[in-house]
């Protein structure tokens, strides 16, 4: 069973509200799926990755923020590390 991925932040987010107001606010809200994965696309096992040292680091990430749907929380992921200019394409 998949489910659709939402695109975009969350229109009833604050903190994503808040990072579309300013891509630098730091701010997350709990139970958002797009603020974790903002927050793992920002964090050093996401720039591990996208520097092509290892991606060990990030699975892990995405498999502790979303243990039974890890290929729906590495799509999340992705779509931040893009949006915040981290890497063009995914692998
Ligand atoms: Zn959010």
């Amino acid at each position: 069973m998949t489910e659709p991925v939402e695109l975009g932040p969350k229109p009833d987010c604050p903190a994503c509200a808040a990072w579309t107001a300013d891509h630098k606010t730091g701010r997350y809200e709990p139970g958002c799926e797009d603020c974790m994965a903002r927050a793992i696309a920002r964090s050093p096992a996401a720039w591990l990755m996208v520097t092509a040292q290892t991606d060990v680091e990030i699975k892990q990430a995405v498999r502790r923020a979303w243990p039974e749907r890890s290929g729906h929380g590495r799509t999340l992921v992705w779509k931040w590390i893009e949006l915040l200019g981290l890497k063009k394409a995914a692998p």
